[in-house]
């Protein structure tokens, strides 16, 4: 009856009494208020995650959106990482025959053929140092060898670093211009709103320096096998290598590399790996040999738990015990000790939330987590900038789309040490490293303060974003 009533509409009011019309508005609202329950309770973390990323990715990425949509919907690619301490390498053999390439060997390659057409008369001698892999002294002697070169008027005006003029004049096409400004707000509301506000990315004008680092480090010692853009294979699961007792490969997002490759390592490096677990990064910097020690830490003991299982299936006892477990607060580092400082934040994960319900990021009971996401990230990347020494570099990554977790920490971070330390920092702007990897990923090059893998059909790894920080005093 109470749907007839409803479905009848004021008509059928106007002709009642008013008791009866009371009581009519009354059942009126309590339908309409169980339809919204039971349709909020249908829908999904990962449907509210879709609608989040649809409603702040799309104006950003515009006509890329769709495509990098359907990329995260989709089965993931994955590379194997092999094990330099096993010492079985028929699975090696067995990846390039079945058309795998080494991301890291491709990389080394197309650095060579830059090398031998910007240096025709010194080609035999690169291959020979190239074999010897004297790497870094061999850049030393082939590239120019003046100081880091400050980004020109027109490069600054590309990597978009705004006057106040200019910043007044964005378009700052957001969501919260749309709200009319009489409105009372439940507290939910409220947070939905604020999660809007802190969604958007806004460049401002910061003071510090874009610079070109004078060579790209490939750590040489990696191996990382990768089927080429389009060929969607996976991996077989990895084998033991009996007489050592470890596993052959690991499988990972081939994104995962970039911020590892990003680090600049040096050997003998003091490393601190920030936000390490469950560890595939920790195990990418092992697997270059180039760290004299490595620190990891983890807030999560659980993670951290996940992370030493990774390592005992993976490195052998003798060299496990040269890293340093931590599980602390990020901000507990301080002291500027480490060379090279990998700070691989929370984020809001974009692929896992559009595909795992439980325990996802956009379950509305963790809104508050969400909205301070930028700010725990902050503070990491500063922790992270403090434990490093003047010289050394820091990497920030996420595997994140969101500009308000990528450029917009950087900004942020950069911004707040102006302002309050007396620490020195740079850009280094890694689009040269990207073209030597672009045969394996999809970039996006509209980034400002680092750089993004986009999800794509063909090549379906990332999201991630990475930006190097070099700290000058
Ligand atoms: N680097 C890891 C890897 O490659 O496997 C993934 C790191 S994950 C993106 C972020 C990590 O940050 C999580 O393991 C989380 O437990 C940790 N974390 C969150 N808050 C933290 C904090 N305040 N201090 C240190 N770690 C934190």
């Amino acid at each position: 009856m109470f749907v007839r009533v409803y479905q009848l509409g004021s008509d059928f009011v106007l002709n009642s009494k008013i008791n009866t019309l009371s009581t009519t508005r009354m059942c009126v609202r309590s339908f309409k208020m169980k339809k919204k329950q039971s349709r909020q309770s249908l829908v999904t973390n990962t449907q509210r995650a879709l609608e989040h990323f649809d409603l702040h990715y799309k104006p950003v990425y515009k006509d890329l959106w769709p495509s990098m949509r359907i990329a995260l919907l989709t089965a993931k690619k994955t590379c194997a990482i092999m094990n330099n301490f096993a010492q079985d390498d028929k699975f090696n053999k067995h990846f390039y025959e079945l058309g795998a390439i080494d991301i890291i060997h491709n990389a080394v390659n197309k650095q060579l053929q830059d090398i031998k057409s910007k240096t025709p008369t010194n080609i035999e001698q690169i291959e020979r140092k190239f074999v010897n892999q004297n790497i870094d002294n061999q850049f030393d002697e082939l590239t120019d060898d003046s100081d880091d070169e400050l980004l020109d008027t027109t490069e600054r005006e590309k990597a978009n670093v705004l006057t106040e003029e200019e910043r007044m004049n964005i378009d700052r096409t957001n969501l919260y211009s749309f709200v009319p400004t009489k409105t009372v707000y439940s507290e939910n509301e409220s947070l939905r709103l604020e999660e809007s506000r802190k969604s958007v990315y806004t460049p401002m004008d910061v003071k510090v320096d874009i610079i070109k680092p004078r060579k790209i480090n490939i750590p040489t010692d990696l191996s990382v096998m990768s089927f080429p853009k389009g060929d969607v294979q996976n991996f077989p699961s990895p084998k033991l290598d009996i007489p050592h007792g470890v596993l052959c490969h690991f499988m990972l997002d081939a994104a995962s590399i970039l911020p590892v490759i990003a680090l600049d390592l040096d050997k003998g490096d003091n490393v601190l790996d920030l936000c390490a677990a469950p560890g595939g990064k920790t195990l990418t910097i092992l697997q270059t040999g180039l760290p004299g020690s490595l620190t990891c830490n983890d807030i999560s003991g659980s993670r951290i738990n996940r992370l030493l299982n990774i390592l005992h299936s993976y490195i052998p006892q003798e060299d496990r015990e040269h890293v340093n477990i931590h599980s602390k607060a990020g901000s507990y580092f301080t002291d500027p000790i480490f060379d090279k400082v990998l700070v691989d934040v929370p984020c809001s994960t974009d692929r896992h939330s559009l595909l795992v319900d439980d325990n996802n990021l956009f379950n509305p009971n963790r809104i508050n987590e969400r909205i301070e996401l930028p700010k725990l990230q902050k503070e990491l990347l500063i922790a992270g900038i403090k434990s490093c020494r003047p010289g050394g570099c820091v990497v920030y990554s996420t595997c994140s789309l969101s500009a308000a977790q990528n450029d917009g920490v950087i900004q942020d971070t950069i911004d707040d040490l102006w302002r309050t330390t007396s620490i020195d920092i740079v850009v280094e702007d890694l689009s040269e490293m990207t073209q030597l990897f672009n045969d394996f990923y999809r970039f996006y090059n509209e980034c400002r303060f680092g750089q993004l893998v986009l999800p794509s059909l063909s090549s379906n790894y990332g999201p991630m974003y990475f930006s190097r920080l070099r700290r000058v005093g």
